[in-house]
């Protein structure tokens, strides 16, 4: 319920369109209320003078026009309403989640986020559409259930308002109860469903060369098959206290009946009441129809706001020191290790150990070392994926851990070992560099690149899509990409992670030539275990086991 809660204030921004359409739901329920009420009382012919008769129908006929309008308006403004809850909650998952990269979603897969910030957050649709809205419309439709019924007989009021708490308390009560578990079963189910297909799509090649994709296939099919079950399960629980309000809807009209036929007997109430009170209830009854169906999902809701906050709530790895603590990015570039030591959480053994290693302004030093050695490791303290957990690293003397994270990113470069295409145009993935680089710029760094016949050979140039339902995109081209986007950043401190990793050796020349005349008068930090790009560097170092070897 705290999970709920902590939802519910999040919604505070959308209190207002929340409110009207309340309104509305709450117009609907009275207006249908009195519409019936009014059709009884005429029906009871409890209206004696014609003018009185004549004034009703044109009443009856306003409340029938505008509870149909005013039906329309509610389904528009709660929905509106839920909409931009919902559009909120995906911006705050987004915010919460985006500091945690890479450092504390290592352990969850894309497609399991993904999940959650589609799936989960359109579960909690029914919290304020499905519980609350209609909680509240109940709890009116009962107050004027009970002034309407408490003046024809009070014996007929405490009667139906019984079975009234039986339908809109009671059933949804033991509706929520069954549909717990199934609820969260579902939740579960539709997330492994979803992660399953996604790694079906994205590793289909790699299924079918090693004649696997029938196993990832039957995956698919049983959580598909969980989820049919657990849905199917939802659908009972669903028929039954749909049946139970039927039942007790009628058990109420039959109440009234009895109840009101003894008041007239005894002459304590007349019959037009009586017949009013019939209508009233009928119509009162409507509003807890739909409470079981809202209540029986609540497992499902639960479920969902559970696995968000897991998220959401996780401390980022790193953080930006307080506004008290914190220094100005300095202008001068040299970068120092003081005895930094680093290790993975939940990994064995140190990637880094008692690191000493300065890079002066303007130097380039390359540092090579077999695979694992903690080369990576190194580039991702210097842009604060992580923090050390002893000594530090520091831009002219300055603690990394006392800069705000954005300005430090804003001088650093990075080329790394794997590039990422964006679904986007061209220019689009170019523009991640520099946002405001103008055409002639762009143009530019393509050609530096090495990219000029690669753009004239795409049938909409800057403008052609990339990446997924886009043009396809080889290993070298995604580099040259990635490096024009370097190119534009114009960063004063270069990381280059393996940058020419998986070229052919034309290819890595050519990177390597535009390389040198871009690095020119920057300091740099160039990885690499293949030895054409060390030519770059003016000094060259060995990392093994997370230790750095001194030269000599
Ligand atoms: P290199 O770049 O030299 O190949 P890395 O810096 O990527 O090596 O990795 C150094 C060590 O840290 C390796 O043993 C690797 O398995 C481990 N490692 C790398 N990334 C992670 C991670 N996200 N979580 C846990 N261990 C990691
Ligand atoms: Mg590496």
């Amino acid at each position: 319920m705290a999970d709920l809660m902590y939802f519910l204030r999040l919604a505070r921004r959308q209190a207002g369109w929340m409110a009207v359409g309340l309104a509305a739901a709450l117009f609907v329920m009275g207006a249908g209320i009195a519409l019936l009420g009014l059709a009884g009382g005429m029906v009871a012919g409890g209206m004696m003078a014609g003018v009185v008769v004549a004034g009703a129908a044109v009443l009856l006929r306003a409340l029938a026009v505008g509870r149909a309008i005013a039906r329309y308006l509610e389904r528009l403004l709660t929905h509106e309403a839920t909409f931009r809850v919902l559009a909120d909650l995906r911006l705050w998952f987004f915010k919460q989640t985006a500091p945690l990269s890479p450092g504390r979603l290592d352990g969850l897969r894309a497609s399991d986020l993904l999940s959650r910030l589609v799936g989960d957050i359109d579960a909690l649709d029914g919290l304020y559409l499905r519980l609350i809205t209609p909680g509240v419309v109940a709890i009116a439709a009962a107050m004027i259930l009970a002034v309407v019924l408490g003046g024809v007989s009070m014996v007929m009021a405490v009667l139906v308002l019984g079975l009234f708490a039986l339908a809109g308390i009671g059933v949804p009560a033991v509706a929520e109860r069954a549909g717990r578990d199934v609820g969260a079963e579902q939740v579960v189910a539709v997330a492994r469903l979803r992660t399953a297909t996604v790694d079906y799509v994205q590793g289909i090649t790699d299924l079918l060369v090693n004649q696997a994709e029938a196993r990832q296939a039957a995956r698919i099919q049983a959580a598909g098959h969980q989820r049919d079950t657990a849905g199917h399960r939802q659908a009972i629980i669903a028929a039954w206290s749909a049946a139970a309000t039927q039942v007790t809807t009628h058990l109420a009209l039959i109440a009234v009946i009895l109840t009101g036929a003894w008041a007239v007997h005894t002459g304590r109430a007349g019959l037009g009441g009586v017949v009013l009170a019939l209508f009233v209830t009928l119509a009162a009854f409507e509003a807890v129809a739909p409470l079981p169906g809202a209540w029986q999902t609540l497992g499902r809701i639960k479920t969902a706001a559970r696995r968000l906050l897991e998220v959401a709530t996780t401390e980022p790895a790193v953080s930006d020191p307080p506004p008290d603590r914190r220094v100005p990015v300095p202008s001068e570039t040299t970068l120092r290790f003081e005895g930094v030591t680093f290790q993975y959480p939940g990994s064995e053994t140190a990637a880094l150990r008692g690191i000493d290693l300065t890079i002066a302004e303007g130097e380039r030093v390359a540092i090579t070392g077999p695979s694992g050695a903690g080369k990576s490791t190194l580039l991702s303290l210097i842009v604060r994926f992580h923090d050390p957990d002893a000594g530090r690293v520091t831009l002219d003397g300055v603690d990394l851990r006392d800069l705000a994270q954005v300005e430090l990113l804003s001088r650093i470069g990075v080329l790394s070992q794997a590039t990422a295409i964006f679904a986007g145009t061209l220019r689009q993935n170019l523009l991640l560099g520099r946002a405001e680089a103008d055409e002639e710029t762009l143009r530019a760094a393509l050609a530096t690149a090495g990219l000029d016949s690669f753009v004239g050979s795409l049938p909409d140039g800057l403008d052609t899509w990339l990446g997924e339902a886009g043009v396809a995109v080889s290993g070298g081209e995604a580099r040259r990409i990635a490096l024009a986007r370097v190119l534009l950043k114009d960063a004063p401190i270069l990381l280059l992670d393996e940058p020419t990793e998986g070229l052919d050796a034309d290819t890595e020349a050519e990177v390597i030539q535009a390389l040198g005349a871009f690095i020119e008068g920057r300091t740099v930090l160039l990885i690499s275990h293949r030895p054409a790009p060390l030519a770059l560097a003016d000094r060259v170092l060995r990392i093994e086991d997370g230790r750095l070897q001194q030269p000599g």
